[in-house]
């Protein structure tokens, strides 16, 4: 059994749960501990008791101990990746991309540790002068989705005890064993008893008491809609601090003039791979009339060839679906889509048992064409291998559409026109646009997040990651 970490101990939980493969339901990855409320409570109520060392703990110390962490996840990255792959079913490849990105995160945010900055300015009045500095806010609350089992986490923690804070993370019910072996080694790295908590459980009694608990200062959430409105509402209840990442609705555009190989690529990768299971997936393509059947006709192609299995062998493009319910929900969506007049170009079925005889969660990824800006699969997030496709006129129909949506995460364009890449940079309401690369996929070191109902609050990642964890103290001083 997995335990919670708790106070630098690790503890049997109030009952456990079991981590089933999704590539075959027959394995069970393991029993991880389910913390309750009381349990939540103990883990708050450690990293309140840790703050008062750690915040005032060295630029060095907390450079040493992310970095340690950094160069162990980075030498486990095949053992932690086949973990991962088993727990979460995105391929091998994908799931060690992952951990490599996790390692990576946390030697930026060593080297951050070293340059928290400030600034030093004359006041306006005379003998005075001002000072800004950051400081650490206090506990931080993570919640973590399923579909980036370490990734996520990873850019969580790494930023919040670089810039001084302790920490008590919930990861996602499905994923727990990603977010253990990343705590675990956290800490043998030197970190002092309380500042890193995890309390696996259930969203509704361990997130809910991380949301509801006084000891946490502030709250970082990545996951659904729905529950990052009921993150907004409790936090703002009692006034703490809270960044929300959610759902996206990304489109691709591919204009008359696009490379269509460039095209068929962003298209396959950012809609396909890792199962759709991604917020920055381009679920949407709005294409221009006279490249439309051509790529519609590659992208098919590209579909037939790709072979869905199990996660963990070699050869696999694209896994399961992470559990039943996704499934059912994306099977949902294929027929809601025909329903609305759309129509079925690839795919779109479950499949399941693998080449192997293995019974998963497996579905041949779906290419849904005609699809109509108003109907739902044009405007609700899917998050499987679900890719919808809408002809338009024109660059500025194209555009039109992209921006009728909710959402704001990604927005990418497939074009050879300096013009037209350069007005949607600008114009796109995204947070993140790509020009000619897929709109999933995205650098470690620069920020990440959204507009419209995608984000809420500061960006995360790279250096922008202070504007969360730490406060602005402004200081003057009369010489
Ligand atoms: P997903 O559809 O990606 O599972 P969720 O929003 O349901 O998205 O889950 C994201 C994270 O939020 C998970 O760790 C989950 O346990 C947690 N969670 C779910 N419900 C609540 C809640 N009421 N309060 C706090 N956290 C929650």
């Amino acid at each position: 059994m997995f335990k919670n970490l708790i106070g630098g101990e690790w503890v049997a939980g109030a009952s456990a749960s079991r981590n089933v493969n999704p590539s075959d339901t027959s394995d069970v990855v393991g029993e991880y501990a389910q913390a309750d409320a009381a349990q939540t409570r103990q883990a708050i109520a450690a990293a309140r008791q840790a703050f008062a060392g750690w915040s005032l703990s060295t630029p060095q110390q907390r450079f040493d101990i992310l970095d340690a962490a950094g160069t162990e996840i980075l030498a486990r990255r095949a053992e932690l990746g086949d973990l991962l792959a088993r727990e979460e079913g995105k391929t091998l490849p994908e799931a060690i991309g992952e951990v490599q990105r996790a390692g990576n995160i946390f030697k930026f945010f060593a080297g951050e540790a070293l340059r928290p900055g400030g600034e030093a300015l004359p006041s306006v009045r005379p003998g005075v002068g001002v000072e800004l500095t950051r400081e650490p806010l206090g506990v931080v609350g993570i919640i973590t989705p399923w579909n980036f089992p370490i990734a996520i986490p990873a850019w969580k923690i790494a930023p919040a005890l670089a810039y001084g804070n302790c920490v008590v993370i919930k990861p996602a019910e499905l994923v727990p064993a990603s977010v253990w072996s990343l705590c675990e080694i956290l800490s043998r790295c030197g970190l002092p008893q309380g500042v890193l908590n995890l309390v696996m459980g259930r969203g509704s009694e361990v997130g809910a008491t991380l949301l509801e608990d006084r000891g946490v200062d502030a709250i970082t959430f990545t996951g659904s809609v729905a529950t990052g409105q009921k993150v907004a509402q409790a936090c703002v209840a009692r006034m703490a601090k809270f960044q929300l990442e959610m759902g996206g609705k990304n489109p691709m555009i591919v204009l008359d003039d696009a490379d269509l190989g460039v095209a068929i690529n962003c298209a396959v990768q950012s809609g396909f791979f890792s199962t759709g299971q991604r917020c920055t997936a381009s679920s949407r393509v709005i294409v221009t009339e006279g490249i439309h059947d051509r790529f519609v006709a590659g992208v098919v192609e590209r579909l037939k060839a790709l072979k869905v299995d199990d996660a963990r062998k070699a050869g696999t493009d694209i896994g399961p679906v992470v559990d039943a319910t996704q499934l059912k929900q994306d099977l949902a969506y294929v027929a809601i889509a025909q329903g609305e007049g759309a129509r079925l170009a690839f795919g779109g079925e479950a499949i399941e048992h693998n080449l192997d005889g293995r019974a998963g969660f497996y579905m041949r990824p779906a290419l849904i064409t005609e699809a109509a800006p108003q109907m739902r699969i044009s405007r609700e997030e899917v998050f499987g291998p679900v890719v919808s496709v809408t002809r338009v006129r024109d660059y500025d129909e194209a555009l039109a559409q992209a921006n009728d949506t909710p959402f704001g995460l990604a927005a990418g364009i497939a074009t050879t026109s300096l013009k037209h890449a350069t007005h949607f940079k600008r114009h796109a309401q995204a947070g993140m646009v790509m020009v000619n690369v897929p709109t999933a996929g995205v650098d470690y070191h620069v920020p990440f997040g959204g507009r419209k109902g995608s984000s809420y609050g500061p960006r995360e990642q790279g250096r922008y990651a202070a504007e969360f964890y730490t406060v602005v103290k402004t200081a003057y001083t009369q010489a």
